[in-house]
């Protein structure tokens, strides 16, 4: 049998980082999903989107958005300083793509919360990015979540929930779904998916960027 050298294991040893996406209806608990996962990772980091949206009460510039005005979002896209942007319910969102590579060097679990259209753009841009879809229960609990967060009127209530309709067709296109009943146990089934893809045979080594 062939023996394995130190350099070899050492190689072996040393995991890729990963980068897991996170999408799903407005409202299905994304944010708190994410904010379980880093309070327990303390390797994890979450990647902070730019937005156009107004600032909801509670949240804050720089970890749960940078807020921007459209002229600060456009002259960032047009330094393309994104990996991809997006217009939402009206507004831009978009990722910045520095922090991102800045927290891979480092070795950190990139966890990204956005839509559909920017998780395909992240596997476009990083071909092994893991890509998760968050499902409700239901559209009736669907509903009763972001009514309960009581962060949106009743008229942007009813266009997130028609746009879960359409988002919701695209599950397909992820590598795995998750239901999120129970915040716990849909948390809990995220870490496994996250534990058992940074032990594939095909992260050993260095991570691939298309640009
Ligand atoms: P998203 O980030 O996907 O828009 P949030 O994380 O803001 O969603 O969650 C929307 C609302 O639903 C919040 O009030 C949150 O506390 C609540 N929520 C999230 N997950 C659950 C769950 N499993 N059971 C009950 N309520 C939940
Ligand atoms: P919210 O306004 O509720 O925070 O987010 C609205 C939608 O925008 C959610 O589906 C969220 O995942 C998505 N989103 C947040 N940041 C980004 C981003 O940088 N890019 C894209 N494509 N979607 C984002």
């Amino acid at each position: 049998m062939r023996q394995i050298s130190a350099n070899q294991l050492d190689k072996l040893n040393s995991r890729k980082p990963l980068i897991v996406v996170m999408s799903g209806p407005s409202g299905v608990g994304k944010s708190s999903i994410v904010e379980r996962l880093l309070a327990s990772h303390r390797d994890f980091v979450e990647s902070v989107s730019a937005t156009t949206r107004k600032r909801r009460t509670g949240e804050r510039s720089g970890r749960d958005y940078f807020f921007l005005s459209h002229e600060e979002f456009r002259n960032k896209k047009k330094k393309r300083e994104f990996i991809e942007t997006a217009e939402i319910f009206g507004e831009f969102y978009g990722t910045p793509k520095k922090p991102v590579l800045e927290a891979l060097e480092r070795n950190r679990t990139v966890l990204f919360d956005i839509d559909i259209v920017g998780g395909q753009a992240i596997k476009k841009w990083c071909r092994e990015a893991v890509l998760i879809f968050i499902m409700p229960p239901s559209l009736n609990v669907l509903r009763k979540r972001l009514v309960g967060r009581r962060t949106e009127s009743e008229s942007q209530v009813k266009v997130r929930l028609g746009r879960a309709l359409k988002e919701m067709k695209v599950w397909t296109k992820y590598d795995y779904v998750v239901c999120n009943d129970d915040l716990e146990r849909a948390t809990a089934l995220i870490e496994n998916i996250i534990t058992a893809e940074s032990q594939r045979v095909s992260r050993s080594g260095t991570i691939n960027f298309t640009e």
